[in-house]
């Protein structure tokens, strides 16, 4: 069956005996149960770990990996990630991230319908009381619910850096001397006045992500746009009341104002819905592309559309397989192992060799853990390190010395090959490729 062409045109008989238009999906529903989603995911992130940087103890955890902050190239990997994937999401589907997922747009939206609700309780019940009376007790209200969300909002979002049992410590005893509790009044501050001053201001004035989507975006990136060559537009002007961001979608759908939420598709498919007409704005793919409801095929639907499309898709996941590979071939336990050559070696009374090494261990996991060391290729060869295996508390780190040592043996060496084990009982044991020094005199004695 061939794929519907975009379709401008009323239906064949229009007016109210017209029928109802064919079901469409309720955009502002969609998006509000986005909000919840992203709400709640915003909220419960620092607890489970999934991301957050850890100031304090210097970790950086990601999609359930503890990183230490020392471990730069796999943060770094991981963050690029995040910024190609904003990006990709950019040059296919445009705004949408502004419209559905920003926190900045649901926390502001979330603001003014407090606002706007609050005014109507205030109204409603206390209708006799002079308007200015009810203006400043609405304020009020709206402040000090605002204040409350502030503070919630500040804790959450400072817990992305610090743990949050730390947090709710430092609240309780009322912490405003140190640099978490300085940090939590200023963003405890600044949210206040995001929410009642700034709002969607923001996403104009300060936001760069608009601009750059102009840069991004190319003719099959998904739009906002108004079509309307038959004229049918009644100049209700309800899409433009509707709009979250006072512009008016009709003069073109590249206004650097539009976050692409879709409010305006529902108001003007329920206006015009009422004469059995089709809405005149619509999600589409590029300005003069199709209209998203109308496509047939899923891939096309989700926006991969051209050769180019492909080939992001595939290197974001040329990417995310690369960032999967880099974690899961990383290792809780850190071992580094090296010899330290201020000397080449030290002789003992009794004839015995000793050779020093120096070793680095770092537990980067969330529970103890303990090392042992073994040596093999050394013929009465024994380590030092004391106690065996070493104890590594959580998020510990060890550096020391300590010798290896050996006896001159038949077929010695000056330089001789030999290996030092190091298991953690975490995979196989990480393999050290040393050499051990012996004087030459000494040699097959
Ligand atoms: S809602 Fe539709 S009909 Fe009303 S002004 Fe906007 S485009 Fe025109
Ligand atoms: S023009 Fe439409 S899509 Fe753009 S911000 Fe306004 S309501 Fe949202």
């Amino acid at each position: 069956m061939a794929t519907p062409e975009i379709s401008n045109k009323p239906p064949k008989s229009c007016g109210h005996n017209a029928g109802p238009p064919p079901p469409r999906p309720h955009y502002h529903r969609v998006r509000k149960l986005v909000h919840l989603t992203c709400f709640l995911i915003f909220v419960l992130l620092p607890f489970f770990n999934v991301m957050r940087f850890d100031i304090p103890r210097q970790r950086f955890y990601f999609a359930g990996y503890e990183l230490l902050i020392s471990e730069f190239g796999i943060i770094f990997f991981a963050l690029m990630f995040l910024m190609f994937v904003i990006v990709v999401s950019s040059v296919v589907y445009g705004r949408i991230y502004c419209g559905y997922m920003c926190p900045q747009m649901i926390f502001s939206e979330a603001s003014l319908e407090t606002e706007s609700w609050i005014k109507r309780k205030v109204t409603k019940h206390f209708i006799k009381w002079p308007a200015p009376r009810r203006n400043l007790l609405a304020r009020g209200l709206f402040y000090a619910i605002v204040g409350v969300a502030s503070v919630f909002l500040s804790f959450i979002f400072i817990s992305y850096f610090v743990t949050p049992s730390d947090l709710i410590r430092r609240l309780a005893s009322l912490d405003m001397h140190t640099a978490g509790g300085i940090s939590g009044a200023v963003v405890t501050l600044i949210t206040f006045l995001d929410f009642t001053l700034l709002r969607q201001r923001f996403c104009t004035t300060v936001c760069p992500y608009g601009y750059l989507q102009g840069m991004l975006g190319d003719g099959n990136t998904l739009l906002v746009t108004y079509r309307d060559e038959n004229h049918e537009c009644i100049e209700c002007k309800k899409c433009v009341r509707d709009c979250l961001m006072g512009i008016d979608i009709r003069k073109s759908p590249y206004q650097i104002e539009c976050v692409h939420c879709g409010e305006c598709i529902d108001s003007c498919a329920d206006i015009l819905g009422k004469l059995g007409k089709e809405g005149l704005i619509h999600y589409t793919w590029g300005e003069t592309g199709k209209v998203v409801e109308t496509e047939t095929a899923w891939y096309r639907k989700l926006g991969i559309r051209d050769s180019k499309r492909v080939v992001v898709l595939l290197v974001t996941l040329f990417y995310l397989s690369g960032l999967y590979v880099a974690l899961s071939m990383r290792r809780t336990i850190l071992v580094q192992l090296q010899p330290v050559r201020t000397s080449m070696f030290r002789l003992g009374d009794d004839g015995t060799v000793y050779n020093t090494f120096r070793v680095k261990l770092a537990n980067r996991g969330s529970s103890d853990a303990s090392v042992s060391f073994w040596l093999e290729g050394l013929p009465s060869g024994s380590l030092t390190l004391q106690p065996s295996p070493v104890p590594l508390k959580a998020g510990e780190t060890i550096d020391r010395q300590f010798e290896v040592s050996a006896r001159p043996f038949t077929g010695a060496n000056e330089v001789n090959r030999f290996r030092i084990f190091a298991s953690t009982g975490e995979k196989d044991p990480e393999v050290f490729d040393e050499t051990f020094l012996m004087p030459q005199e000494k040699k097959s004695k």
